[in-house]
């Protein structure tokens, strides 16, 4: 076995950088050129389509059968001369990935001969056979089909010789059977109840964006160790490795000049994502050995999903291509950092002002911090809702870690607007306030600097700060689809700005004027949210201690936490507003705890082999190696000498033998629980027995393999070792 090892060693030590070809030098040249946008569309459709189509998309509708045909000859066309020779319904089921299911343009016409066909019908919507993917027992497997159905804000692209479609899917009997769906309902709500606090303050709002910039943090593997670690291969995580002597104590990596083979990866994929339209900015070295990140400039939220869950797809298969694999795992290696997706978010308007930015005067200003205070109001009241859209097996392992975001959701806000909304929270009455005192307020905030991002004293430490003009939500997991996370912003956020219109309203129809109604709802609202405002340090124990008098939410458990998209006040968000049925609700919660179960159980079973079939092995022989010396020197020496020379040798072989049997006795035992687990027909206890009864093995058997990687002659031992995974390359 350890021969794989050493002849991966060998293949990566002879690696060069693969040479990258691009269009052209300047990126604007080939920008998008695979992507039907509207310039493509007004050159490949006839005058009428393309205005009918234009219209569509702005106003969010969907398409006749009509419309459709017309918009299906233009992409057949485009795509055709693109060389596409398939389209796909690409979407976002409840597994991690997208899916596609191709199939040709070709039919076979009169004459038996084939011809392409491309027809609005099949432009719309289509019914994969997609029986199997998890909807948590809204479909029955022999039940109906789910379809999907073309989502028009979002273009058509080309990847390969295939055209592919953004589509929702849904069940036949109408429930969202995936992200995106519910996705598009919260924008839309997001939209209205934003658009009409607006109006509060500048009647030209019409549309309000959400806006979302998704930095993507991942490892590098070579290839070549990857496929000698069958735990990265199945779990994409190492379950095993004793932690390197050098990591990342020096942050050297942090920011550090990108290895060359790396660059050239970068440059490679950067290149498929700009001709796809995403525009990937930024790059540069993580904290831990061969961790990077990249982040695209934002868009609005729908497109930045698809381009975030595209671009992890095109970085996977342009991977391969270098020799590397991609580690999208939130926690691929113990004892060193882990990998997030920092959802960089806001909401801007039609009249292009950023609604989370600090404007130029008292009005504009008044509005920022009407929209600041409900999102904080929001995060407040569904801290656990929150946590729940980022909890997940993987995400566990990196959540509370000692360098990501703490498991408590907590606002920081920066020790500017804190105290502003202490002011507002102090100095606003409940009685008609004078003209002095109204102005007064209206100074003070008129003075909020306009571009508060280098005054905004950065806290690396709070899973969702305010950075300057956007929340920044740093929980999310590396591998997630962001659309779990921003499904809950959205609607969270929409519920606390419509109950926000609703109180302003109340307090103006009494006979107060505008602005004093919203300081005063307001004022109710920052008193009423104060204890998710958190400045200091996230990682500090301290934290723990005054957090849980606060009342807010910290819990350890997976499926706890999943479950408390079940609460009351999590309904009221989601179900209330329209966003998903108390069935969709649940189903998705139940996809989440099948999920969790599966999760630990291929761990589980990864470990067991690895454990028995390798490192038990491995073990043995060298003990074998041991026993023979021992008897060798038994041969050579005098008993006194032997007794002298031995001792050590001795202890060692004890030493190995007592892990060893530790190691056996411990993968049976989890097995055992394994079983007991199985036949829990909950799905919600089932998760948990996983959970407290199965996982705790995971980290007693790995000590014992730990222990022996520093024994065992290194000379035999299977798996490649954490210093070479993270510093070879
Ligand atoms: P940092 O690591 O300092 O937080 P990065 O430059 O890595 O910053 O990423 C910041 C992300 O925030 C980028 O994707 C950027 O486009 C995004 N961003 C900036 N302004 C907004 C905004 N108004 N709404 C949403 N995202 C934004
Ligand atoms: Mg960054």
């Amino acid at each position: 076995m350890a021969e794989l090892r050493f002849s991966a060693l060998r293949e990566v030590f002879n690696r060069e950088p693969v040479a990258v070809k691009v269009p052209s030098p300047v990126i604007s040249d080939y920008f998008g050129e695979n992507v039907f946008d509207l310039p493509k569309m007004e050159h490949y459709l006839s005058n009428e389509a393309y205005k009918v189509i234009k219209k569509v998309i702005n106003e969010g509708k969907s398409l006749t059968r009509q419309e459709a045909e017309l918009a299906a000859t233009g992409i057949k066309a485009w795509a055709i001369e693109k060389g596409a020779t398939h389209y796909t319904h690409w979407f976002h089921p409840l597994t991690d990935g997208t899916a596609e299911k191709h199939d040709g343009f070709l039919e076979i016409g009169d004459y038996n001969r084939v011809v392409e066909k491309f027809s609005g019908a099949v432009l719309v919507q289509s019914e994969p056979d997609a029986s199997s993917f998890p909807s948590g027992g809204i479909r029955n497997t022999f039940e109906a089909r789910g379809y999907t159905a073309w989502d028009v804000s979002s273009p058509v692209f080309i990847v390969g010789t295939t055209l592919c479609i953004p589509t929702i899917f849904v069940s036949y009997t109408g429930e969202a059977l995936d992200y995106k769906a519910p996705l598009l309902k919260t924008l839309t709500e997001l939209d209205r109840a934003a658009v009409d606090v607006c109006q509060y303050f500048d009647k030209d709002v019409t549309k309000v964006y959400s806006t979302l910039g998704i930095e993507q943090e991942y490892f590098l593997i070579d290839e070549a160790l990857y496929y000698a670690r069958p735990d990265l291969v199945l779990a994409d995580r190492t379950m095993m490795g004793h932690q390197s002597s050098k990591d990342q104590q020096l942050s050297d990596h942090y920011f550090g000049s990108i290895p060359e083979r790396v660059m050239s990866f970068m440059e490679d994929f950067e290149c498929e994502s700009y001709k796809l339209g995403i525009p990937v900015k930024t790059r540069h070295n993580e904290v831990a050995p061969n961790q990077f990140e990249c982040a695209p400039v934002f868009e609005e939220v729908n497109i930045a999903v698809d381009h975030n869950q595209l671009l992890m797809d095109i970085m996977k298969r342009v991977a391969r291509k270098h020799k590397f694999r991609v580690l999208f795992h939130e926690k691929p290696f113990a004892g060193i950092n882990g990998s997030g997706k920092h959802n960089n978010w806001s909401m801007a308007t039609n009249t292009g002002v950023n609604l989370l930015s600090p404007g130029k005067n008292p009005k504009t200003n008044l509005q920022f911090l009407t929209f600041l205070v409900n999102v904080v109001k929001a995060v407040n009241e569904n801290n656990d809702l929150l946590r729940a859209s980022v909890m997940n097996e993987s995400n566990s392992y990196r959540l509370g870690g000692h360098e990501a975001p703490p498991a408590i959701i907590s606002v920081f806000l920066g020790s500017y607007l804190n105290e502003m909304l202490n002011n507002i929270a102090h100095k606003v009455t409940d009685r008609k306030m004078t003209p002095a005192q109204k102005t007064e307020l209206k100074l003070g905030i008129g003075k909020i600097p306009e571009i508060l991002l280098d005054n905004t004293d950065r806290n690396r430490t709070s899973p969702f700060a305010f950075t300057g003009n956007r929340f920044e939500f740093r929980a999310v997991g590396s591998s997630a689809n962001c659309s779990g996370a921003m499904i809950v912003l959205n609607a969270a956020v929409a519920s606390s700005l419509r109950q926000f219109k609703k109180d302003v309203d109340v307090i103006i129809n009494k006979g107060r004027n505008k602005d004093e109604a919203i300081f005063q709802v307001l004022k109710k609202y920052i008193l009423e949210s104060g204890r998710i405002l958190f400045e200091g340090d996230g990682y500090s124990k301290e934290w723990h201690a005054e957090a849980a008098k606060r009342g807010l939410c910290n819990i350890k458990s997976v499926p706890e936490s999943i479950g408390r998209y079940l609460t009351p006040g999590s309904r009221k968000v989601l179900v209330s507003s329209g966003i998903l049925t108390d069935k969709e609700l649940e189903s998705r919660v139940e996809v989440e705890y099948e999920k969790f179960t599966k999760k630990v159980q291929i761990e589980a079973r990864v470990l067991g082999d690895l454990a028995i079939n390798h490192i038990v092995p491995t073990g043995i022989t060298y003990m074998t190696t041991l026993i023979a010396n021992v008897k060798g020197l038994k041969e050579v020496f005098s008993d006194i000498e032997f007794e002298r020379l031995a001792g050590a040798r001795k202890e060692m072989i004890v030493t190995i033998s007592d892990h060893i049997s530790s190691i056996k006795r411990l993968v049976n035992d989890m097995i055992e629980e394994r079983k007991k687990a199985n036949v829990i027909e909950d799905s919600y206890k089932k998760a948990l027995a996983y959970e407290n009864k199965v996982k705790p093995y995971l980290d007693e058997i790995r000590y014992h393999i730990d222990k022996l990687e520093l024994i065992v002659d290194n000379e035999i031992w299977p798996l490649p070792k954490y210093r070479e995974l993270l510093f070879t390359r």
